[in-house]
């Protein structure tokens, strides 16, 4: 609970300075899926597309790429996410100076939950804003 002079209030959007989506694949069976939606984000969303991990990398369980966005582009990317994930899971997560609590605690999951290694992660890290968007949208989402 909040003391009265606010020591222990709550955390204030300030912490957060950029936002990451993981969209998660079976290399197997969903990666035309995971291409398609790649697709879709790029021609709709000002972020920036990491590159293809068809194996296993760092805290994640399954094969994935990272979305990386700037926090005014999250109204609009994750509702549109809530519609167009199909069958692919994906994690939302803050960016903040505590990535162990940002994908352990902190993250939202559209699609059914993964297992997540948060135990590879720091608890404490630069804080990482958004790089520059590698994307050039042409379409509304
Ligand atoms: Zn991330």
């Amino acid at each position: 609970m909040a003391g009265v002079d606010g020591a222990d209030g709550p955390r204030t959007l300030g912490e957060i300075a950029s936002y990451h989506a993981h969209v998660y694949y079976d290399p197997a069976t969903t990666r035309s899926e995971a291409e398609q939606l790649r697709t879709w984000i790029g021609e709709r969303f000002s972020v920036t597309l990491g590159r293809w991990h068809d194996v296993k990398v760092g805290p994640h369980d399954q094969a994935m790429y990272q979305v990386a966005f700037a926090s005014e582009v999250f109204p609009e990317l994750v509702p549109w996410l809530m519609l167009n994930h199909g069958r692919l899971s994906v994690l939302v997560h803050p960016n903040t100076t505590n990535p162990k609590r940002d994908h352990q605690a902190d993250p939202i999951w559209i699609g059914p939950a993964l297992a997540v290694h948060a135990e590879k992660l720091p608890e404490h890290a630069e804080i990482e804003y958004a790089p520059a968007p590698n994307t050039n949208p042409v379409l509304r989402p």
